[in-house]
């Protein structure tokens, strides 16, 4: 069975906004070196994204494409797999009629989780979910994943009842990295619930 860290969405490892050009993606650092951590343990990327961009009729489905060739082109330098590629484009109150709807697949639900586990063969307990908002990790903590809370900024709200804590709280992907593989005790936080 595969190993596989699920990623929640490329701010985890890109420098930034890159609009609509993937050709602006570029690495982070600690990223690089915590995907070339997880690649020497055996483990593939799952990227598990939302784009409610593309419901707002932001960003068109066919820019998925080539964000996911760049990612790939990003990765295979390292050796790195991206086994797949999830994303959801709804959004209830989109412009785009196809996509303005409640679904399935939105996080904080698991549908977009449990669907690339299934289609992968990989059983959600024994994966990784790494995201950067508590969004990201209610939707692994209800799939069944171990959860990792990439703390840079981007979660803001902070609504954290006990189903969107994380079972650890890092800085960057490198120190994500280093908890799953085990290469150092998790970090854990003083979080009363
Ligand atoms: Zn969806």
């Amino acid at each position: 069975m595969k190993r596989v860290v699920f990623l929640g969405n490329d701010g985890t490892f890109v420098d930034g906004p890159h609009g609509n050009d993937p050709a602006q993606i570029r690495l982070l650092a600690e990223a690089r070196r915590g995907l070339m951590r997880l690649v020497r343990d055996g483990y593939s990327i799952v990227i598990v994204a939302s784009h409610s961009d593309i419901a707002h009729g932001a960003t068109p489905v066919s820019a998925m494409d080539a964000l996911r060739a760049r990612i790939v082109e990003l990765f295979t330098p390292m050796g790195a797999e991206l086994a797949g590629f999830y994303y959801c484009p709804h959004h209830p109150t989109g412009s785009v009629i196809e996509f303005a709807i409640e679904c399935e697949c939105s996080k904080p639900g698991a549908g977009l989780i449990l669907r690339a586990a299934q289609e992968l063969g990989v059983d959600p307990a024994e994966a990784w979910m790494v995201g950067d908002t508590l969004d990201d990790v209610e939707a692994g903590n209800r799939a069944g994943c171990r959860t990792i809370l990439l703390d840079h900024g981007n979660e803001t709200e902070w609504r954290a009842d006990g189903n969107r804590w994380p079972s650890v709280v890092v800085g960057d992907l490198d120190r994500a990295a280093h908890v799953i593989v085990g290469a150092e005790e998790p970090v854990r936080v003083g979080y009363t619930p």
